[in-house]
C-alpha cells in the first residue's frame, strides 16, 4: 500500500490531468514549504527519560498563515503529516479560509501515558517549535487523539515562553480560555449538514437512511448523535477495537453505547452487558462494507482501498476521517456510483470553526453559539454547492472538483504575491 503522501500526491497529479497546471507550479505544490522535526525529552513517572519524535509540516501559506492540528498517534511518521497538511492547505481552499496548510504530530500511544506525562508532551512539543508558529505565522489545533485540555496547555506554554497571553495561538481550546463551545461539535456538525442536503436532493427521508459510521473519537461519536436526534437509522458503529451492527435493522442509540464505552472502555458486544439480540459484534473491514446507504469514515487513513472498495454497499460516503479512500478506490467507487464527499469538503467544519474561534481572539470579541452554527452551515452549503458545480462542469467526482476549485484559488494566490 502506498503511504499517505504518496496518495495526496497522486490526488494532485488527478486534479492536474482535468485542469491545466502550469509545470512550475505543480512542482511547487508537491513540496511542503517547511519541514519542522523536534526531539521532545520527557521525565516519565517511573524517573526514566524518553525522547519522543514530533513534526510540523507547513506546506503552503499562499493564502494566510499555515493552519492544522496535532495528531498524537503511534502511526505518526513524515509521511502522513506531509499529507494532512496537504489536506489542509486544500482544505482551507475548498471552503474559502484565509489560510494556508500545515499540519503536526507526535510519535506516541497517547492512552498509556499519564495526565502529568502528556502534558509535559504538550509542552515541550511547544518548547521545541514555539518560534515557527503563533496567531500570524501557523496556527496548532486538535486532531486525531489531542483534545482541547491538550491546546489549553500548549496555548499556556506559548504564552509563558512570550511573556504574554495569546489565546490566538492554538485553536480548540477549552471555552474559559478562549475557546468556543460550538468548536469541539463542528466537524461533525458540518459533515452532519452535508448528508441533510445530499438526502433531501435525493427525496429520501432519514427514517429510511441507514448509517455505518466508523469511529466514535469526537467526530464520529457527534455525527452519530447529531444523525440519531435527527432520525436517521444507525446500522453500525465501530471503535479502534471493534464494531457492532444491529442485528434486525433496529437503530443503535449512540448515548447508550457512550455510556458502555466508558464503562467497559471498548463499544463492542461484550456477553454479560449487551443485549445480543440487538447488536452483533463485527470488525472494522465488516463494518466497512456492510448493507447500509451512507458510510462515514471517521477513524484514520487507508480504511478503503481497492482490495474492499468493489464491496462496498454504501450510495454515500461521508468522510470525517482525512484521507480514508485512497485514489484506486475512489475510482472503482466512481465507476460503482457511490458518491464520495471528500474529507477536504466533508470535514472542513472543524477549522471552519477554528477560524471562528481565532477571529474572536484577535478581535477580542465573542459570538452566540447559534451564530457560530448558522455561519459554519453557511460556509458548508456554500462550498458543497461550489464543489457540485465543479464536478458537473467537468463531469468529475467531488474529490477531483475540490482539488480543482482548491488548487486555482491556492495558484491564484500565489500569483497576486508573484510566487509564479
Ligand atoms: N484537525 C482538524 C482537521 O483535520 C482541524 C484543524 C484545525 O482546526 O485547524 O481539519
Amino acid at each position: 500500500m502506498k503511504n499517505p503522501f504518496e496518495n495526496a500526491m497522486q490526488q494532485l497529479q488527478n486534479a492536474a490531468d482535468v485542469v491545466e497546471i502550469g509545470e512550475g507550479v505543480l512542482e511547487l505544490l508537491q513540496k511542503p514549504q517547511r519541514i519542522h522535526e523536534i526531539a521532545i525529552p520527557v521525565k516519565m513517572d517511573n524517573g526514566k527519560l524518553k525522547t519522543f519524535r514530533g513534526y510540523r509540516v507547513q506546506y503552503n501559506n499562499a493564502r494566510g498563515p499555515y493552519k492544522g492540528g496535532i495528531r498524537f498517534h503511534p502511526a505518526v511518521d513524515i509521511d502522513e503529516v506531509k499529507a494532512l497538511s496537504f489536506w489542509m492547505a486544500i482544505k482551507c481552499a475548498v471552503v474559502g479560509l484565509p489560510y494556508g496548510g500545515a499540519k503536526g504530530g507526535v510519535e506516541v500511544n497517547p492512552k498509556e501515558l499519564s495526565k502529568r506525562e502528556l502534558q509535559e508532551l504538550s509542552r515541550g512539543y511547544v518548547r521545541g517549535l514555539y518560534l515557527e508558529i503563533g496567531p500570524n505565522i501557523d496556527i496548532p489545533a486538535p486532531d486525531v487523539y489531542t483534545n482541547e485540555q491538550v491546546m489549553g496547555w500548549m496555548m499556556d506554554q506559548y504564552s509563558l515562553l512570550k511573556g504574554y497571553t495569546s489565546p490566538g495561538s492554538f485553536t480548540g481550546k477549552p471555552v474559559e480560555i478562549g475557546g468556543i463551545t460550538a468548536r469541539a461539535t463542528a466537524t461533525a456538525r458540518g459533515g452532519f449538514t452535508l448528508l441533510e442536503r445530499i438526502i433531501e436532493q435525493s427525496n429520501k427521508k432519514p427514517q429510511e437512511t441507514r448509517i455505518a459510521i466508523q469511529g466514535f473519537g469526537n467526530a464520529g461519536y457527534v455525527f452519530a448523535q447529531l444523525a440519531y436526534d435527527a432520525g436517521y437509522k444507525i446500522v453500525g458503529v465501530s471503535d479502534s477495537r471493534g464494531a457492532i451492527v444491529s442485528k434486525n435493522g433496529k437503530c443503535i442509540n449512540p448515548y447508550k453505547l457512550l455510556e458502555l464505552k466508558q464503562e467497559k472502555g471498548k463499544i463492542y458486544c461484550d456477553k454479560s452487558v449487551c443485549d445480543s439480540k440487538e447488536y452483533k459484534e463485527a470488525t472494522n473491514e465488516e463494518l466497512l462494507v456492510m448493507d447500509c446507504n451512507v458510510l462515514v469514515p471517521a477513524a484514520i487513513e487507508n480504511q478503503i482501498t481497492e482490495k474492499n472498495a468493489s464491496d462496498v454497499k454504501a450510495e454515500t460516503i461521508i468522510e470525517l476521517a482525512n484521507g480514508p479512500t485512497t485514489p484506486e478506490a475512489d475510482e472503482i467507487l466512481y465507476k460503482n456510483n457511490v458518491i464520495v464527499v471528500p474529507d477536504v469538503l466533508a470535514n472542513a467544519g472543524g477549522v471552519t470553526a477554528s477560524y471562528f474561534e481565532w477571529s474572536q481572539n484577535i478581535q477580542n470579541t465573542s459570538w452566540s453559539e447559534s451564530e457560530t452554527n448558522r455561519k459554519l452551515a453557511e460556509i458548508m452549503i456554500e462550498s458543497y454547492e461550489n464543489v457540485y458545480d465543479t464536478a458537473k462542469k467537468y463531469d468529475i467526482d467531488y474529490r477531483k472538483a475540490s482539488f480543482v476549485l482548491a488548487i486555482e484559488r491556492i495558484t491564484q494566490a500565489m500569483e497576486g504575491r508573484g510566487w509564479v
